[in-house]
């Protein structure tokens, strides 16, 4: 069984993982955990507690992420990316416990604010894929930049000539 690692005990949560865990599959957990711990930092989100699960066999279907919003802590089992931590976070930050449209709105404000090029259009395109309320909330908000667009557009163009005489 791996021991602590130091980058595990420097994180503003405490972690624990998975009695039997090797040392190897607790290093491929650093770098999800510390941008999880990041932006809980920034944001001022306070969560207590983590538990990473292990499974020896490999096949055994589990969860990605659950959170425990009213004891403020999370386990992980097979969701080591940055979309599972920002799932999560969504759920801890706002008090949401349900997949609903409120819910997906935040997520989708998360990526947007902390992921970039492809990893942003992966997570995105699997949250619409996994959830209807996400996509239902993405589909009014394309709607919405399309038709705002031109409308600022013009309303600029009348308020300029105006003010220019
Ligand atoms: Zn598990
Ligand atoms: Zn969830």
């Amino acid at each position: 069984m791996a021991s602590k690692p130091s980058w595990a005990k420097s994180f503003s949560f405490t972690l624990d993982f998975e009695r039997g865990m090797p040392g190897r599959i607790l290093a491929t957990w650093e770098d999800s955990l510390r941008f999880l711990d990041n932006i809980l930092r920034e944001r001022k989100v306070q969560l207590y507690h983590v538990f990473v699960h292990w499974h020896p066999d490999p096949d055994l279907t589990h969860y990605c992420g659950v959170t425990y919003i009213d004891e403020r802590r999370m386990a992980f089992c097979s969701g080591n990316d940055k979309s599972t931590m920002l799932h999560e976070l969504a759920h801890l930050e706002f008090g949401l416990h349900e997949h609903d449209a409120k819910w997906a709105g935040k997520l989708i404000d998360l990526h947007q604010k902390y992921l970039t090029g492809k990893e942003l259009e992966k997570a995105d395109a699997d949250l619409v894929k996994d959830y209807k309320a996400a996509a239902k909330v993405m589909k009014r908000r394309k709607a919405r930049t399309e038709t705002s667009t031109p409308k600022r557009h013009r309303q600029h163009h009348r308020r300029g000539s105006k003010s220019r005489v």
